[in-house]
């Protein structure tokens, strides 16, 4: 979900948009055709053009929304919806509680939040994922404090935009808060709207981002934007699922062409009557993937075909040590401030060539290791402990685990990255990524096992979110065993 920064000014400037009357203008014009020269309306099935229409689905949204909402802890604090809405890009509201509200207690002002340090931010963020987001809010929190002296509300909101990244929906939500008639557009909304007016083309593409915006800022409700916007956010989570929406009990099914059109309730023009001014809709599905009965009103909303992620295999080092009361102790080591996981902790780790044998991957790893610890490293000491696969979003890293058991004390070099001895609990209390913490599980399950010899073979189609691929090819769960195996 990383856009360029002239996609994201676009965006900005689409959300600052004065919002546009009903039956004017761009957003609810008339659907004859444009003079020449003129920018070509949407369609009109793809409109929001009737005022009384408009009325009564704000009405019904805001009354079923009152009746059905769930209790969720950001529901009433400004600063709340902020942090919620960024720690719900790409994750479940149940995930998120939890986070959530240990974040709001270890800093319950703007004020606390800017004076804290990444490290503390990466420490609670881990496990949540996509950990930049972390980092942003609280760089937001330090420029709203500035903003604020500088600016006024006005100016501190606008400075959202670095905790919103790519994320406009939560600059829209805050918008919203503070009483602005801002339309909002995040992923539950993009198909709530898609569904309500058959829009079928790419719901990614800008010309389509740009219409739902429309629509979005046509439709908020002016005495109740706040609420307005979390109903439309509510319905697509709870009602308007991607899979299997509950249409039967929408309170905005009278408004739904898409639904109009399965049931066969009054006339949803076709594609063909879409934009005969300008040679083709640029809203409805594309010709070459037409309306597919079967899949009823999940026909929308489209997305086009996602790139492929990229394969990238690291090769990782279990440094291990007795500690002073003989518990181990495991070397973690800093990345970079910038980048993929940028300043968490992890193992020693060297990316690797694309088809390295394995043999050189380990020569590799140990000379990384060497100059890095500034004593020799035999290739030949690095015990093969398995692979643990993790899915980044674009990125599918496969990381190739081994062990070193080191003797006495080990000092390292201060000129190096920055680095730590920690024994397990502090581990887990650490910055840590999630595909760390399944490395170091796989290193515990299979403590001493032979390569090959463990019992129970899994099918690698047995889902688990952790499993150690052998070198005959089978797979291995590790956490649910590692009890009876440490
Ligand atoms: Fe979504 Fe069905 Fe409601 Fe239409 S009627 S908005 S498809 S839940």
């Amino acid at each position: 979900r990383r856009r360029s920064s002239s996609s994201l000014r676009g965006r900005a400037k689409r959300a600052r948009r004065s919002v546009e009357v009903p039956g004017s203008g761009r957003a609810g014009g008339s659907v004859g055709c444009p003079p020449p020269g003129a920018p070509a309306p949407p369609p009109a099935p793809h409109l929001f053009s009737d005022p009384a229409e408009i009325e009564a689905l704000r009405g019904n949204l805001l009354a079923w929304y009152d009746r059905c909402k769930r209790d969720l802890p950001w529901r009433t604090l400004v600063r709340g919806v902020w942090v919620s809405e960024i720690m719900l890009q790409q994750t479940q509201v149940a995930t998120v509680i939890d986070y959530y509200n240990r974040w709001m207690q270890k800093w319950p002002t703007l004020q606390a939040l800017a004076q804290a340090s990444l490290e503390e931010v990466n420490e609670l963020w881990a496990g949540l994922g996509y950990y930049s987001r972390g980092k942003r809010l609280q760089e937001a929190a330090r420029k709203v404090r500035w903003c604020w002296g500088v600016g006024g509300v006005s100016k501190a909101l606008c400075s959202l935009w670095v905790g919103a990244g790519s994320h406009l929906p939560c600059l829209a939500g805050a918008a919203s808060c503070w009483h602005k008639a801002t339309g909002v557009v995040d992923g539950n909304v993009i198909r709530v709207l898609c569904r309500l007016r058959c829009i079928g083309a790419d719901s990614s593409s800008p010309p389509v981002i740009d219409r739902l915006w429309d629509m979005a800022n046509t439709l908020v409700d002016r005495s109740r934007p706040g609420d307005f916007n979390q109903a439309l956010m509510e319905l697509g989570a709870t009602v308007c699922v991607p899979k299997a929406p509950l249409c039967g009990e929408c309170p905005v099914k009278q408004h739904c062409r898409a639904r109009r059109r399965v049931s066969g309730e009054g006339a949803v023009p076709d594609v063909e009557d879409c934009g005969k001014c300008v040679g083709g809709c640029p809203l409805c599905p594309p010709a070459t993937e037409p309306w597919d009965s079967s899949l009823g009103v999940t026909n929308f909303p489209r997305k086009a075909a996602k790139k492929q992620p990229r394969v990238v295999k690291t090769a990782t080092c279990v440094l291990e040590r007795r500690g002073c009361h003989g518990a181990p102790e495991y070397l973690i080591v800093q990345r970079p401030n910038s980048g993929l996981l940028a300043g968490l902790w992890e193992f020693p780790s060297l990316l690797l060539a694309q088809g390295l044998q394995e043999e050189k991957q380990q020569e590799a790893l140990a000379d990384h290791l060497q100059a890095w610890m500034g004593w020799p490293v035999a290739a030949g000491d690095l015990q093969l402990i398995g692979e643990v696969v993790h899915i980044f979003s674009h990125i599918h890293q496969t990381y190739v685990v081994y062990s070193l058991p080191l003797d006495g004390d080990v000092t390292l070099d201060p000129a190096s990255s920055p680095s730590r001895w920690v024994t397990e609990e502090e581990f887990h209390a650490s910055a840590v990524s999630t595909a760390m913490k399944k490395v170091l599980g796989d290193t515990w399950a299979f403590p001493s096992f032979p390569l090959g010899s463990s019992p129970q073979p899994l099918s690698p189609s047995t889902p688990s979110s952790g499993h150690r691929l052998l070198r005959d090819g089978t797979f291995h769960v590790w956490d649910h065993r590692r009890a009876v195996l440490r």
